[in-house]
């Protein structure tokens, strides 16, 4: 990782969410450096997907600060912030299932270029998909570049339906990079893959960050995380107990406290 950039690309502080009386984030606050992979662990229920859905605007913060490249992003509804670069994968697979791949990542790219047509879009791409045949030619273009990129292009007129389960992870991840994003939010990408897809996976994420896109990844599988993150963010029970690069949290008492008694190993 090149030492040049110090520069904050996402800056949220003291974010707090409650469901009822209990807090699923609590005063969590995180720095995203731009060009890092930056990683958030913590066990199951410890409020990753929660912030997430807070950074992408799925779900409004009871309060708390979010400034991304310079801009405020918590009055932005999730299309205002995936125009202004933000794209993220879930945790459960979405993909349009009965549509192919290819048309998959159009879709994509088509929520970035007129998110306030998203709707009559969607509305009337089963019946009269992409009118115009020079702006499909270079949707399909590009979008055909970023299936090769993520090692699917030979799928592209392939059901989305019928692909394999990493095939689908490696899908999600093409269509969210079809908006051109600045800063990329993965949700557990690498949940149900086997150690070569997971291998794949990790490639695939470190060219995608050399693409000059920042990288935030929620993921379980340890050997991930500690081998291409530049920071980790560790979570449990919606506040922030550590931070810092993978030796350090990886050696840390605290952090290996909150994982005793889950499957996952340091
Ligand atoms: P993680 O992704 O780290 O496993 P989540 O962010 O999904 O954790 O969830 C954090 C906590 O908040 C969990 O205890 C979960 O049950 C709770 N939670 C998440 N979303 C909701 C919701 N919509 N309503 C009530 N509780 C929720
Ligand atoms: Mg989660």
């Amino acid at each position: 990782m090149p030492e040049a950039s110090t520069h904050c690309t996402l800056h949220a502080e003291g974010l707090t969410k409650r469901f009822g009386g209990f807090y699923a984030l609590r005063d969590v606050t995180i720095d995203v450096q731009e060009g890092h992979i930056h990683a958030v662990i913590g066990p199951n229920g410890a409020g990753k997907t929660t912030l997430f859905n807070i950074l992408s605007g799925t779900l409004a913060a009871d309060s708390g600060e979010i400034t991304f490249e310079n801009q405020r992003l918590e009055m932005l509804k999730p299309y205002r912030r995936t125009a202004l670069g933000i794209a993220r994968t879930f945790q459960n697979i979405r993909l349009f299932e009965h549509m192919t791949v290819i048309e998959n990542v159009m879709v994509g790219a088509h929520s970035r270029s007129y998110p306030a047509l998203w709707g009559a879009f969607f509305g009337s791409v089963l019946h009269r998909p992409f009118a115009r045949p020079a702006v499909e030619k270079t949707m399909r273009n590009r979008a055909f570049e970023l299936l090769d990129f993520m090692g699917l292009g030979q799928k592209m007129n392939e059901d989305a339906e019928d692909l394999a389960y990493g095939e689908r992870r490696r899908l999600e991840i093409a269509r969210a990079l079809a908006i051109e994003p600045r800063l990329l939010l993965l949700d557990e990408p690498a949940a149900g893959m086997n150690p070569n897809e997971t291998h794949e996976l990790d490639e695939h994420i470190k060219r995608i960050r050399d693409r000059g896109v920042t990288i935030v990844l929620v993921e379980h599988d340890m050997n991930l995380v500690m081998g291409i993150s530049d920071q980790i963010t560790v979570l449990n029970f919606g506040e922030k107990i550590a931070e810092g690069p993978p030796s350090a949290v990886q050696s840390d008492p605290v952090v290996i406290e909150a994982y005793l008694g889950e499957e996952e190993v340091l």
